[in-house]
């Protein structure tokens, strides 16, 4: 038998409810009755061998359906484990109880670690049989969104767009053509909008009913739960917001006034704001099977332990890049825990976007390779803040190799992407604001919403122009951003980790191997911390603490001489 399958030989079986939770309950009556740790620690082990093997046939399900989000046979594959989900969570949730209140809780947390137990507490305020029905409508109406994105098409000078491909366009170095093609997808987005703001409206009313159930004044507090944050809470988010306002918002200004400078124009406007310069943005120099290869050299170049993760990637054909009809927008890594291996997806778009994408997922993909040691599969991928100081840390890590898909233009990219990193962060924190705005107040309607988001805008992004496109101008562009959507609150943890993503990148500046060791650790540490405790156990200084979004911020905005 082949014990290196590829993506494509991967055996895929609907996994049999019944017997799953036959085998969880059997778990259950065992570990109520074991006598010592000893049996307990084993019978979790053998209860996390069940769950791997129902999340890999899960996530072989979902990565099929995204890419092809009109195939009936992954859609159906897709919804059986969307109405399963609540049932298996049920069982995941009655053999939590038994164990968090276990008289052995302190032996076994000595053996396998408090985090999981802190994990699973948490859990444990997540759900009740009560809200199982709302659960499965919300995955409902998550699927709608996702079917409705992928559906929508684009026309420009002839040519058929998705959202995925015409982000191509908005970085042409010429002004008439980012125009137009801003233009165009605001009308795209425009005759969708309607049905956009019911299901965001169904979505958030089912959230907030939720958390009703189960004893929350608000979803705000099941929300920041369901993300499994146990070190922080609203508050101390509220307060890196403020920080990111106070301190990064003026620079982020100051790099949108000197892009209009550089462009010569004085009436800067969203279709500028991807372009640094009157050359547009750099593009990698050969198309995405190049990119491979380039890739390969990349990662030889970075270390055996990356050169080994890359190499099987490929062999094992663990990478979808290009984008094709019908198939789901964005960019995500995922993981098939049976087989110890990651899965990119992504949707290619022929500009720099492809390196940042590719260098982002690849971060993800190996720090989920590295932790595979880890002995629960609750530590092989930590909480997503985490996650993403592995992606965006190896963005700014490859700098050195840029030439490899840039040549000339490497430090044309080098300094935009910086740039980049540094003025996603006020957007990313409008989001979140946006979200805290709308779970406050979960019976807004629709044009209040636009509302709320028009005011984050402005605290945010004050430099922001709409030309010519109604749609957005009206304060709903935030419709084209689907954690929204799929995954609320989902979306501060990028702001937080860029600053710490930003660390490693000062690191590497004044001593690259250090710098790259401390990556390692980090990403070998997979999720057996809490977000705060992996950065310290690495010497990162945490985003929360007083004064460090102003020295990492300070740092950077050196570097751009601004
Ligand atoms: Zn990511």
């Amino acid at each position: 038998m082949n014990t290196t399958p590829s993506f494509a030989q991967l055996p895929y079986q609907r996994p049999n409810t019944a017997e799953f939770l036959t085998s969880s309950a059997a778990l259950l009556a065992r570990l109520e009755a074991a006598e010592t740790a000893e049996i307990q620690r084993a019978i979790v082990m053998e209860w996390d061998t069940l769950r791997r093997s129902w999340s890999t046939q899960k996530s072989i399900a979902e990565v099929h359906y995204q890419q092809d989000t009109a195939s009936e046979q992954a859609k159906t594959e897709q919804e059986f484990y969307d109405t399963a989900g609540p049932e298996v969570m049920s069982a995941e949730v009655d053999f939590l109880k038994v164990l968090t209140t276990s008289p052995h809780r302190s032996a076994l947390e000595a053996s396998i670690g408090q985090q999981a137990f802190a994990l699973w507490d948490c859990t444990l305020t997540t759900f009740e049989p009560a809200i199982a029905d709302d659960q499965r409508a919300e995955a409902s109406l998550r699927n709608q969104y996702n079917e409705l994105m992928a559906a929508i098409r684009i026309e420009l000078d002839g040519e058929t767009h998705t959202l995925s491909t015409i982000r191509g366009t908005f970085g042409d170095a010429d002004r008439g053509v980012r125009a137009a093609a801003m233009a165009a997808m605001d009308g795209a987005m425009a005759d969708k909008s309607d049905a956009l703001d019911a299901l965001y409206h169904k979505l958030v009313g089912c959230r907030h009913q939720m958390a009703g159930k189960l004893g929350y004044d608000s979803f705000t507090e099941l929300g920041y739960r369901k993300m499994l944050r146990t070190d922080y809470t609203h508050v101390e988010v509220a307060q890196f917001r403020a920080e990111i306002q106070a301190v990064l918002v003026p620079l982020a200004a100051r790099i949108r006034a000197r892009q209009a400078a550089a462009l010569g124009v004085s009436d800067y406007a969203y279709h500028d704001e991807a372009v640094r310069d009157l050359q547009g943005v750099p593009c990698p120099k050969g198309d995405a099977s190049w990119m491979l290869d380039q890739a390969s050299t990349l990662f030889e170049r970075m270390g055996p332990d990356f050169d080994r993760f890359f190499s099987m990637m490929r062999r094992r054909d663990l990478l979808d890049l290009e984008s094709r009809d019908g198939k789901a927008g964005g960019g995500f890594c995922t993981s098939f825990e049976d087989h110890h291996i990651p899965f990119i997806f992504a949707n290619f778009n022929g500009t720099q976007d492809d390196v940042n994408v590719f260098t982002h997922e690849c971060g993800h993909a190996f720090q989920c390779y590295s932790a595979q040691r880890q002995p629960l599969s609750d530590y092989i991928w930590p909480t997503y803040e985490a996650c993403e100081v592995h992606s965006m840390g190896l963005e700014l890590m490859s700098w050195p190799h840029m030439e490899l898909f840039f040549g000339d233009d490497a430090d044309r990219f080098r300094i935009g992407h910086l740039e980049d990193a540094l003025t996603f962060v006020p957007y990313g924190t409008a989001v979140d604001a946006f979200q805290h705005r709308v779970y406050e107040r979960p019976d807004a309607t629709p044009q209040e919403r636009a509302e709320m988001w028009r005011s984050v805008e402005r605290d945010f992004l004050p430099w922001r122009t709409y030309s010519n496109m109604p749609y957005a101008e009206g304060g709903r562009i935030w419709q084209r951003q689907r954690h929204i959507y799929m995954s609320p609150f989902y979306y501060i943890d990028y702001c937080l980790a860029q600053l710490c993503a930003l660390q490693f990148w000062s690191l590497a500046r004044k001593d690259q191997a250090d710098a790259m060791q401390r990556y390692r650790a980090l990403c070998d540490l997979g999720g057996s911390k809490p977000f705060t405790e992996l950065l310290e156990a690495v010497g990162l200084k945490s985003p929360f603490e007083p004064g460090v979004v102003r020295e990492v911020v300070g740092e950077a905005a050196a570097f751009l001489e601004l």
